[in-house]
């Protein structure tokens, strides 16, 4: 008997609407995306500040089975990367799918009936056989901890919430941060300001961004040859896989791109004494490697300091560095980050017995069979979960691969009805050491970054090409669940 199995969707951005249109291709209808916000597209909808842009290029930063010809510009910028999402859910027909302004707080997982209870901002309760949580990683902006931060008299905002009303126009602007938020904003908004102080607590690793206009010429050629297309993907494809073993198997071919990191440092910033303050002292690849092509430049222009003195304080006019220098500004810009350790927070989810998956996961942090499924957790699935995060390459190819095993695990579910399924203790522990083992030698070791938590675990980054992840759960396999039926009454 098949009853395919209800499936709630948290999220409607690239990884929510990704799993929508792997059940929707698959003829799997049975699902609803719950999504706080009142548009879909995630840290696409979030994300406005200026230059907001992709560093991975759209032939590859888009779904593989949903190809578009006429990509503006390789590095796509949001706006159209949030309107291609908008149109292949408006050709899928998703929105219909979604219910949007519907936050979840609660989800528990019910064993008398084999089903999840899941709680909404709104106090409604809906039950569902799947629940999918697909928040991302990035979608919770990080403040820094520093004394005098509400005392501040200007305006001031994160980059992920940018204030589009505050006019910066000859202003004194801080900005603090340098990661890959910042080096977009930073040459967008230092032609206009007044002054631009950029504290830089670390320096960024910074390769030229091979960019380019796609012309009408290349967009008959994407339309009118698709092999021309599906080379440039493949080729960029590859590349980024390439960089993605230099993270892990293939140390040595971290050398050529470090020798291009200080040749584009060196051209582009011929001052010494500001050569040095841009020059990173940790090893390369530990941070995100960054992509641009403006913003040393930006760095270099007579209107911008760089301020690598650590900020004390926030005070009520300005930033005090531990120097003792007060630097009056009139608008301070957090380019801060995200809480991208905290999984699923601020969501409580329940699973077998109570157990609170903060709980399981505290101190030491998140982890989960292939990213995916949590033992004593039942038909929860993961997407975009623990170690599931690339330090090169497209999360949109790894969704795609995380969308194929949900689908696949549904499709069993589906001929077993009542049945939930959660990661075997043992397959998640041999998983997790596996893991742990190819993690050892990452440079995500050697300083501190958003791919590890407090207690310096690193549970964001996948270790390894997206190949690797690919073949890791290119199949739903049953041995490795344990399986479970509901309570009798
Ligand atoms: P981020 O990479 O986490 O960078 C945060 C920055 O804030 C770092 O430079 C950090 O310094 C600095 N910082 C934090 N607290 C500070 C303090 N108290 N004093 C001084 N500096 C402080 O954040 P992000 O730039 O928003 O990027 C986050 C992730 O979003 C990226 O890694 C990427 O995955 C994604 N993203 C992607 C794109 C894209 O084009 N695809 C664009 C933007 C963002 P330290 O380095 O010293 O900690």
């Amino acid at each position: 008997m098949s009853h395919t199995p209800s499936i709630l969707i948290i999220g409607a951005g690239f990884a929510g609407l990704g799993l929508a249109l792997e059940l929707r291709r698959a003829g799997i209808e049975s699902f609803t995306i719950l999504e706080k916000a009142g548009d879909l597209g995630g840290v696409w909808r979030e994300n406005t500040y200026p230059g907001a842009a992709c560093d991975v290029p759209s032939p590859l930063y888009s779904w593989s089975f949903e190809p578009k010809s006429d990509w503006p510009r390789r590095f796509s910028l949001q706006h159209d990367i949030h309107e291609y999402m908008r149109s292949i859910a408006e050709k899928y027909r998703l929105p219909s799918k979604i219910r949007f302004g519907t936050e979840v707080t609660d989800a528990e997982f019910d064993e008398r009936h084999g089903v999840w209870q899941v709680r909404t901002a709104d106090g409604a309760t809906l039950t569902t056989d799947i629940l999918v949580s697909a928040v991302g990683q990035l979608s919770r902006p990080a403040m820094p901890n520093l004394p005098g931060l509400d005392t501040f008299t200007g305006p001031s905002f994160h980059s992920a919430e940018w204030d589009h009303s505050v006019d910066l126009t000859g202003k004194r602007v801080a900005c603090i941060g340098t990661g890959a938020s910042a080096i977009q904003y930073i040459p967008q908004i230092a032609p206009g300001v007044g002054h631009l102080t950029l504290f830089q607590r670390s320096a960024a690793w910074v390769l030229p961004k091979p960019d380019t206009e796609y012309t009408p010429v290349h967009h008959a050629l994407f339309k009118y040859v698709p092999p021309t297309r599906l080379a440039e993907r493949f080729l960029i494809w590859a590349t980024f896989d390439l960089l993605a073993l230099a993270l892990t198997d293939v140390p040595w071919l971290k050398y050529p791109v470090i020798a291009l990191a200080d040749h584009h440092r060196a051209k582009q910033v011929p001052d010494e004494e500001l050569r040095r303050k841009l020059t990173p002292d940790y090893a390369a690849g530990c941070k995100r490697g960054l992509f641009s092509n403006d913003y040393f430049p930006a760095l270099t222009r007579p209107n911008v300091t760089v301020e690598t003195t650590a900020i004390e304080a926030i005070t009520p006019t300005g930033i005090r560095t531990g120097d003792g220098l007060e630097h009056e500004v009139d608008v301070i810009i957090f380019g801060t980050g995200f809480k991208g350790t905290e999984f699923l927070a601020p969501m409580n989810i329940y699973g077998r017995g109570g157990r609170k998956l903060s709980d399981e996961w505290s101190p030491e942090g998140a982890r989960a069979y292939l990213g995916i499924s949590v033992p004593d957790f039942p038909n929860l699935f993961l997407m975009y979960g623990p170690n599931t995060n690339v330090g090169s390459g497209s999360i949109i190819y790894m969704l795609e691969s995380q969308a194929r095993y949900i689908r696949q695990a549904a499709r069993y579910l589906a001929d077993r009805p009542g049945r939930s399924v959660a990661a075997r203790a043992t397959a998640e522990q041999s998983w997790d050491d596996w893991l742990q083992r190819r993690l050892q030698d990452t440079p995500w070791n050697f300083c501190s970054s958003w791919y590890r938590n407090a207690s310096g675990r690193i549970t964001n980054n996948w270790p390894g090409a997206t190949i690797l992840f690919r073949w890791k759960t290119r199949r739903f396999d049953p041995a490795d669940y344990d399986e479970s039926t509901p309570e009798p009454h």
